[in-house]
């Protein structure tokens, strides 16, 4: 009988991916020191010396598939150790952006997210839709008075404009998601759940963990990076609620809702506000001063932080221009803040963003197969 593999490399996918931060991936000599290292590989598999293989050999159907490129955080304790300067940490996030890129729909948006020579064009949409807002309702002209963002911006339209992108952002995410997940299905079929749990046990595992960012704080190499995007999420999460909260309040329930300074939902969101300035700063220094870490950066990899820290700096600029009463100020500022928001959102199933989504489903199937057991004593954890 014969039991040759034929192996078929994508050489176009190869160069892809160096275009992606993975130009060092030939280098690789599969000492298997990156998945020694690595705190959170599972011992059975373990990435990514695999995953370096598979790049090498341009097995591209193997790793659109896998969710164990989602599993990496992108600490950067393997890149550190390798002995060959092959930066496995490097591999796996330009893997990652690949898999959005081929899942996601339309797919040039995507790769429009990938290059700085774009981001005119894609910033150019939130502008004309807001300009073509305010020259509909008369209000291209800077008003005059008291500052007043309801009356530049009301909330109906904002609501449209906003709602339309995130419903948007939602229907795209789900689609580039869903085919992710067929895919990976496909590589493990039902009844190769070994280990028996629930979808609803892992579930409640995959929130709990995502609550606690665990799996990124046991990189221990690199805290920045896991304080950074625990300020972020938490920050998001106090703002969303806060602007949520003041919206209902508003226009659900007819209720009088303070704007004051130091009226509790204006405290909330201000608090949200800083602790994503935080973590932008943190992740930002992470970015520009990696030291041992050896992270090297893509485009990708500063717009993420870059949009953020613009929308939250805007956000805290307007409202001071507003208590300022300098009203060219806060509107100018304030139409900026809106555009940011809206490259965030609607453009979130092409960017890094995508990342909650692909990783949550990777962690949800993760839990399925008792994919992340890690036997502690037999892991090679060399700390230092
Ligand atoms: S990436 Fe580096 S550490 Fe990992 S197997 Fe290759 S040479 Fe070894
Ligand atoms: S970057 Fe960190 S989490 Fe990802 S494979 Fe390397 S050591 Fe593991």
């Amino acid at each position: 009988m014969n039991n040759r593999n034929i192996v078929n490399p994508d050489l176009e996918f190869i160069r892809r991916l160096k275009n992606l931060g993975g130009d060092s991936v030939k280098k690789c000599f599969q000492c298997a020191a990156c998945s020694g290292v690595c705190s959170i590989s599972p011992d059975e598999n373990p990435f990514p010396r695999k995953e370096m293989l598979w790049a090498q050999w341009g097995l591209k159907d193997r790793l659109l598939s896998s969710p164990d490129i989602w599993l990496c955080h992108q600490c950067n304790d393997c890149s550190r150790h390798c002995p060959r300067e092959s930066n496995p940490a490097d591999l796996l996030a330009a893997l990652r952006q690949y898999t959005i890129a081929n899942y996601a729909f339309p797919r040039p948006l995507a790769r429009a997210m990938e290059r700085l020579a774009y981001l005119p064009i894609l910033l150019a949409v939130p502008v004309l839709l807001l300009l073509v807002d305010l020259w509909i309702r008369g209000r291209l002209d800077i008003p005059t008075g008291d500052v007043l963002f309801l009356e530049f911006f009301p909330h109906f339209h904002i609501a449209l404009i906003f709602l339309t992108a995130a419903a948007f952002a939602v229907i795209m995410t789900a689609v580039g998601v869903g085919r992710f997940w067929e895919r990976i299905n496909m590589h493990f079929p039902g009844d190769r759940i070994r280990n028996g749990k629930s979808v609803g046990s892992s579930l409640l595992a995959t929130g709990v963990e995502i609550l606690s960012h665990s799996r990124l704080g046991e990189c221990k190499e690199n805290r920045p990076m896991h304080l950074g995007h625990l300020a972020i999420f938490y920050g998001f999460l106090a703002c969303f609620f806060s602007a949520f909260a003041m919206f209902l309040g508003v226009h659900i329930l007819e209720a009088e809702v303070s704007r004051d300074f130091f009226s509790p939902l204006k405290i909330l969101g201000n608090l949200g506000g800083a602790l994503l300035l935080v973590g932008c700063v943190l992740i930002l220094f992470n970015r520009l001063w990696p030291g041992k870490n050896k992270t090297r950066s893509q485009y990708r990899d500063w717009f993420l932080p870059l949009n953020l820290f613009v929308v939250t700096l805007t956000g805290f600029l307007a409202e001071a221009f507003r208590l300022m009463e300098l009203s060219t100020g806060a509107y100018s500022v304030y139409f900026l803040h809106l555009v940011f928001i809206f490259l965030l959102v609607c453009y979130l199933p092409y960017s890094k963003l995508a990342h909650i989504a692909y990783r949550t489903v990777a962690i949800i199937h993760s839990k399925l197969f008792g994919r992340y057991e890690v036997d502690s004593k037999t892991a090679w954890r060399t700390g230092g």
